[in-house]
């Protein structure tokens, strides 16, 4: 199988893009360590993929906490050895709200989760990838890289187009160590990610703007799923990948082209 003797790990992979990630990864044959906030969560990925066959370690996280962050590394070399895959997937919405209005707590929360929990996944995970080389896909968005009218998303936004930058500049500097670093960058997926989203006067930051009837060309307007994220993080985590680094692939069915 194509992800035979290879470990994986994923941030968020509670519920959403994650947990399918996970399972697609682990349906490759790969172990995966299955991360996310709550341990009720992910053991249920865990046990999913134990009961289709797979191998699973659920260890529960808050990616902006750097100790927990240590913990999930320790805790995966301990038990499996090694990382060659990692999935920096977990984030939130948060507050999107005029800028005027927005709070410094709620802006701080956004970065936290999305930018600095990414910033600690790959800071404490590198090191092992850089062992025998690996892959790491950063979970964008197509909000703050192609579309800019999510009315009060600034934070999430900022956050965002932060990921690409990372991934681009990380596949320079990781790249004599055999380690590529992509993003993918989903359009509307369906997801428990409303659950992390709120808005406050956000209609205030909206610019009018008419899209056509159904504005995801390749659905007629339906949201994906988390599988359609899943299968492309899948593509880069494996060697069909292998001369793919420093990439944004959109995964949007053409959304972010009408926007
Ligand atoms: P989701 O809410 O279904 O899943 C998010 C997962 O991350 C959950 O397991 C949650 O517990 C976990 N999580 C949240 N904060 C965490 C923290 N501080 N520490 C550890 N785990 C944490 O959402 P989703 O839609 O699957 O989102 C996954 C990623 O996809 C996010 O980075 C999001 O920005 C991105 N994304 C989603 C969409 C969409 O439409 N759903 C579109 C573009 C990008």
């Amino acid at each position: 199988m194509e992800f035979d003797g290879k470990v994986a790990l994923v941030t968020g992979a509670g519920s959403g893009i994650g947990k399918a990630a996970a399972v697609r990864l682990a349906e490759g044959g790969a172990k995966v360590v299955v991360v996310s906030r709550t341990q009720e969560e992910i053991d249920e990925t865990r046990d999913e993929i134990k009961a289709a066959g797979g191998d699973a370690l659920s260890v529960a996280a808050d990616v902006s906490e750097q100790d927990d962050v240590k913990n999930v590394v320790e805790q995966t070399l301990s038990t499996y050895g090694r990382i060659d895959i990692v999935v920096a997937n977990a984030g939130i919405n948060g507050m999107w709200a005029p800028i005027d209005d927005l709070k410094v707590d709620e802006w701080d929360k956004t970065i936290r989760v999305n930018l600095r929990g990414t910033y600690l996944t790959l800071h404490h995970t590198v090191p092992a990838l850089k062992k025998q080389g690996g892959s790491i896909i950063i979970v964008s968005s197509i909000n703050g890289n192609r579309t800019f009218t999510s009315p009060g998303a600034t934070a999430y936004s900022a956050t965002k187009a932060a990921q690409v930058a990372m991934a681009q500049q990380l596949s320079l500097e990781l790249g004599d160590d055999g380690i590529r670093v992509n993003a993918v960058c989903p359009g509307a997926i369906d997801t428990e990610i409303s659950d992390n989203s709120q808005q406050r006067n956000s209609d205030e930051a909206e610019v009018p703007a008419e899209f056509p009837e159904g504005d995801i060309p390749i659905t007629g307007g339906k949201p994906g799923e988390s599988k359609d994220v899943a299968d492309v993080i899948a593509f880069l985590a494996s060697d069909a990948a292998r001369h793919v680094t420093g990439v944004p692939i959109y995964v949007d069915g053409g959304q972010s082209l009408l926007r």
